[in-house]
């Protein structure tokens, strides 16, 4: 049995339940992977893999400290990562946990039942057992951190707000409440709207914003989708609150793994309206099936409602994305003209 108190759980995959590792006592700390160590991973996983998953595994080889690590069997990259991780990077505690792909009757079934495993799980790991109390806390500390990142966010252009968002993943949830904004921004430019799967806020999305780009919005996993949650999980039960929080999940922003393009196109473009955005940057991390079969159906759906659209790719490093300057700036004119 381990004391949870300052372990830190390592956690890769937005659709991470944090409440449930907070309320096991655990530090919840996404890792963003070492972006500089890519040929690294080269050893353990072909280089024509996800990057954020190459660079994740390069950050947990020279982490040799004791941690907890949870993957979410989201997509082939993650699973792939949750083998290697299991055989080479020594975690005390190691869980696969089950999201599913549609959102309806079936899934939130089986989200309920995937999150009461990991709780079983988590329970016999610190032999303490995860109480209503502790969840309801939980649930209601995220709410804090999810209200914080909103106001802290107020106004600041793209880049910003993904390093901020990547803060509230990344920090202990009562550091992160004690963040006070840095200055009041004075942002401007073409005003667009970043989608995709994640981004380097230091490589592709400065680039872009470098070319006289305001990014409105960041629909990216590491930048302000998982902050846009509706409704709350709430229950009188232990079980009841699991259902409610499974639901919430499966209710939320989703990327491309998930089944339902139309929901997700409809609240992108619901995003850009909002904003009031001029077009979007579609942009991912290559390798990424979900989002290379997205992409032809975002385009036709975004075509038919006239909002222009600019494919881009990340390696996620970004040492050579000066290369992308042209594109940027034939779209950027296109817009202005
Ligand atoms: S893009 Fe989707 S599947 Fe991939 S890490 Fe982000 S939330 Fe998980």
């Amino acid at each position: 049995m381990v004391d949870p108190s300052g372990f830190e759980a390592f956690w890769f995959c937005a659709y991470t339940p944090l409440e449930i590792l907070d309320a096991a006592g655990f530090t919840p700390r996404r890792l963003l992977g070492d972006k500089d160590g890519l040929e690294e991973a080269d050893s353990y996983l072909h280089p024509a893999f996800c990057p954020y998953v190459r660079a994740c595994l390069v950050e947990g080889l020279k982490n040799p400290t004791a941690h907890a690590a949870i993957f979410v069997n989201a997509c082939d990259g993650m699973r792939r990562l949750h083998d290697a991780w299991k055989r080479l990077c020594g975690s005390d505690f190691i869980h696969l946990l089950d999201f599913p792909r549609r959102n309806d009757i079936h899934g939130l079934r089986t989200f309920q039942q995937s999150l009461s495993l990991l709780i079983d799980e988590l329970e016999k790991f610190t032999g303490k057992r995860i109480t209503l109390e502790d969840l309801r806390n939980a649930v209601n500390l995220r709410k804090e951190v999810r209200r914080h990142f909103h106001d802290l966010s107020q106004g600041s252009p793209g880049s910003e707000r993904l390093k901020l968002a990547q803060k509230a993943q990344q920090l202990d949830p009562e550091e992160f409440l004690k963040l006070r904004a840095e200055k009041p921004w004075q942002a401007e430019g073409i005003p667009l709207v970043i989608t995709g799967n994640l981004l380097n806020p230091s490589g592709l999305v400065a680039l872009v914003e470098e070319h006289g780009v305001l990014l409105v919005g960041s629909d990216l996993c590491n930048g302000e989708r998982p902050f846009m949650v509706e409704g709350e999980a709430t229950g009188d039960t232990r079980e009841e609150l699991i259902s409610s929080l499974a639901e919430q999940y499966l209710r939320r922003r989703h990327c491309a793994r998930m089944s339902d393009a139309k929901r997700r196109h409809n609240q992108l473009l619901h995003l850009i309206r909002e904003r009031e955005a001029r077009g979007v940057i579609y942009a991912s991390l290559k390798f990424c099936d979900s989002y290379i079969y997205d992409y032809p159906l975002a385009e036709k759906f975004l075509g038919n409602e006239g909002i222009p659209l600019l494919r881009l790719e990340s390696d996620y490093q970004d040492g050579h994305a000066g290369q992308l300057s042209t594109r940027i700036e034939a779209f950027v004119e296109m817009l202005r003209g």
